[in-house]
């Protein structure tokens, strides 16, 4: 993919377009072996070797983090009350991250972030019913009824929920432990799921999207980027 030399180094984070049209034009900058000193000019940043003061640059347009969401992060960009999941990335500023879909502010787990709009469209697109997978802790004894309940698909303000998945993994004296399976994303809807039928979740953290499941070396507020396979199983 050809692009302007200044433009990428920019993008990648060497300088400012000013900053990095003076390194160009100081001789800094090699394309295949060869010293250029033209902005403008264009490089294949799949093909061409550029190396900056003899480091390579390796650019990519792109970038896939999967982050190990804590409680008390707004998964957006921007909030005026609570710092965001995009403030926890560190070194990556110049792509200008966004999240992929949203946690509540207390859900914990598995939140892609990404610079590609294509992907999170394709991600959340709501026709293709995707499946997230949450750890939930229940104040409450789910049951065998409850179980039948979200295979049904029940009914969440005046919207009908499609058929999700209830196991439950342990029970204690009034409280027990959960998987959930949802193939949609409506606004709290596992919490509001456990709700109606009349239990409350005091913990919830998703696990898995599709076949990607939440890095377990990844501790709350930790993020890596994924691997090329995961980014071709998830698409
Ligand atoms: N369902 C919820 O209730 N909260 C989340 O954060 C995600 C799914």
């Amino acid at each position: 993919m050809a692009m302007r030399l200044d433009k990428l180094l920019a993008h990648y984070g060497i300088g400012t377009r000013k900053e990095v049209k003076t390194y160009i034009r100081k001789g800094y900058v090699q394309v295949n072996g060869q010293i250029i000193k033209k902005d403008d000019f264009k490089v294949d940043y799949e093909k061409d070797q550029i190396l900056f003061d003899g480091q390579p640059i390796n650019y990519k347009p792109y970038v896939y983090l999967m982050l190990n969401k804590p409680s008390g992060y707004v998964s957006a960009t921007k909030d005026n009350v609570h710092p965001t999941v995009v403030d926890l990335i560190k070194g990556y500023h110049q792509y200008d991250l966004f999240p992929v879909g949203r946690l509540d502010l207390d859900t914990e787990g598995l939140l892609l972030l990404t610079n590609d709009g294509d992907f999170a469209h394709k991600l959340l697109a709501p026709s293709r019913h995707h499946s997230k997978l949450y750890y939930a802790k229940v104040d409450g004894i789910m049951n065998q009824e409850d179980v039948l309940e979200f295979e049904k698909g029940m009914m969440i303000d005046h919207y009908q929920c499609q058929s999700s998945h209830l196991t439950i993994l342990n029970t204690n004296e009034n409280t027990c432990e959960v998987l959930i399976e949802i193939f949609e994303g409506k606004f709290h809807q596992v919490k509001k799921m456990v709700e109606k039928v009349g239990k409350k979740v005091t913990y919830l953290k998703r696990i898995q999207m599709r076949n990607l499941k939440l890095d377990e070396n990844l501790k709350l507020g930790e993020y890596r980027e994924l691997s090329e396979e995961e980014l071709n199983d998830l698409m």
